[in-house]
């Protein structure tokens, strides 16, 4: 993935491009990946960088949804499962099997989530992970030695999976490159083109040099996550909001609060919702809430009142409360979920389903969904663009398409095993340079190699990208992530050819920004 080398596609401004797409997130990366397997002349554009927006900031579930399914959407929770199982054989070195264990205080808990669960795993058919069972008082102890034990009953564990949401994403990127497609990070769409009434294109802007481009495309996907409706408005500023942004936070602490491997799943909290507590690169991620937010944002704030609930709910169930000085960082997204055509409903109960729309001039509108179901919404969302756009119809082929650093045997005690395949090739810098195997982060297991990786081969173009979205620093460790930005910028400087006041500008943007992941 060379971005300067994926500009050079734009300098032709007579080329007609089949399917253009708008925003870098699962949604768009999917499309994306689903027209150019199949071999039509593709783009995407994302404003800044892969991920940026809600598909960095997920649970780091890859799941059927026990909710949907107590919510009684058995249609969702079926693809969904069908996803999972797909997505942990393309993708293995970012997806893992992840036990969950639920504690049960009372006595009609265990047998009834037992069944419930039970019939979760046989939905996922020969795509089943685990089957779930029931566990004693003292195997629930042993599962999450850090739980609370009083007046604890039993419990239950079912298997999901886990993995890494930003990493999939720059990995779709590069698959996507090596599919024949191109994508272009930092490069932001600010209107739509149009002949005959029909939307023939985009206006794109590139956010590092100023330069504005026209696009031509036969079709144009809007991917762009809770900003949909601010694309719509460019081709008809009358038109009706079709996303509800709904937020979600989550808080990341040290593993000792739970201990052991195995995640903490509480079914009903005070809000109604789920809650989770999932181990991470060997930390905890607490999460998540549902709030329902009027205004979309690229970086949406967590709420105290959010922050409050989860050291709250955590406090029952843990042995030693969490603390706000206890949380190494905190990250916050918004679900792009589709509006219901009612009114009324509440963001926790509206679908997770997706939704597409096709505008009056042809533009069309991927809503909803999640990450696991990204590859079936890319698959769905093709199809309609594609028989609008008169284009021939062509197999869809993602369904068994390895994804970039697919490796059939994974070594989980090799801290950067994340890489998959491309592991081998940090060491190979390394050979070539063994400068760069100084440690940049012995916390979070950074390398000066990996900053050099992530220009060269991920399209890291900023500080923030290389310790946002390359490696999770910011979300595993906010402040260490501000102790790294010097000298990132400093490698990043050299690679890219910038001078000091560019490494100064990088270090104190995402100072601010790492900050901002931070409890006062
Ligand atoms: C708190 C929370 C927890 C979640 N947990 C899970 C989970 O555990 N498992 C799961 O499967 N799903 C989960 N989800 C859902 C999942 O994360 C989202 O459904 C998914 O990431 C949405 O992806 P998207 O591509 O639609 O939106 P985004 O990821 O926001 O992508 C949209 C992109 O469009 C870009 N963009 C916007 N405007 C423009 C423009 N004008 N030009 C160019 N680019 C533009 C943005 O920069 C952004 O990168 C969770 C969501 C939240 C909020």
């Amino acid at each position: 993935m060379d971005r300067n080398g994926s500009m050079r596609n734009l300098e032709d401004p007579d080329v007609q491009w089949d399917v253009v797409i708008i925003g870098g997130g699962a949604s768009g990366l999917g499309a994306a990946l689903e027209a150019a397997s199949r071999g039509y002349k593709i783009l995407l554009l994302e404003q800044d960088d892969f991920a940026k927006g809600t598909s960095s900031r997920s649970t780091k579930l890859v799941h059927g949804g026990v909710r949907y399914l107590a919510q009684g959407n058995i249609l969702l929770v079926l693809e969904a499962l069908k996803e999972r199982g797909r997505l942990k054989l393309n993708a293995p070195h970012l997806v893992k099997d992840q036990p969950f264990v639920i504690p049960c205080y009372s006595c009609w808990c265990v047998p009834f989530y037992t069944i419930g669960l039970t019939l979760y795993d046989l939905m996922a058919g020969r795509l089943s992970i685990g089957r779930s069972v029931p566990l004693s008082k003292m195997g629930v102890s042993k599962a999450l030695p850090a739980i609370k034990t009083h007046k604890l009953r039993g419990g239950v564990r079912y298997y999901d999976c886990q993995f890494d949401d930003a990493r999939l994403a720059v990995n779709l990127a590069q698959t996507i490159t090596e599919q024949g497609g191109v994508v272009i990070n930092h490069m932001k769409v600010n209107g739509l083109m149009t002949k005959d009434g029909k939307i023939s294109g985009v206006e794109a802007g590139d956010r590092e040099t100023g330069k504005q481009y026209q696009i031509a495309a036969r079709v144009v996907i809007n991917a762009t996550g809770v900003f949909v409706d601010d694309i719509l408005k460019m081709e008809n500023p009358e038109a009706r909001d079709v996303v509800r942004p709904s937020q979600g936070i989550h808080l990341v602490m040290n593993q000792d609060f739970l201990k052991g491997g195995e995640a903490l799943m509480i079914p009903k909290t005070s809000d109604g919702r789920v809650l989770f507590a999932v181990p991470w690169h060997n930390r905890l991620v607490l999460g998540t809430t549902d709030v329902e937010k009027k205004v979309a944002e690229l970086e949406p704030v967590a709420e105290e009142g959010e922050v409050e609930y989860i050291l709250e709910t955590a406090g029952r169930f843990m042995e030693h409360a969490p603390k706000r000085e206890d949380v190494l960082a905190v990250f916050t997204g918004l679900r792009p979920l589709a509006a219901p055509s009612g009114e009324g409903k509440r963001t926790k109960e509206i679908s997770r389903g997706h939704k597409i729309l096709v505008s009056k001039g042809g533009l069309v509108t991927l809503t909803g969904g999640k990450w696991t179901t990204y590859r079936k919404m890319g698959e769905d969302v093709v199809n309609r663009a594609l028989s609008l756009a008169g284009l021939p119809a062509k197999e869809s082929v993602t369904a068994a398409l390895k994804i970039h650093g697919h490796l059939d045997e994974v070594d989980r005690t090799d801290p950067l095993y994340w890489y998959g395949s491309d592991r081998k090739q940090i060491d190979r810098l390394i050979d070539e340079d063994p400068e760069l195997g100084h440690v940049l982060s012995e916390k979070l297991h950074i390398l000066e190699a990996q900053v050099v990786w992530a220009v060269r081969m991920e399209m890291a173009r900023t500080v923030e990208d290389f310790l946002t979205r390359r490696t999770r620093a910011i979300q595993l460790d906010a402040r260490e992530c501000i102790r790294l930005a010097p000298r990132v910028a400093e490698i990043m400087a050299n690679e890219l050819v910038h001078d000091r006041e560019w490494e100064k500008n990088q270090v104190k943007a995402l100072t601010e920004l790492a900050s901002a992941h931070l409890l006062n």
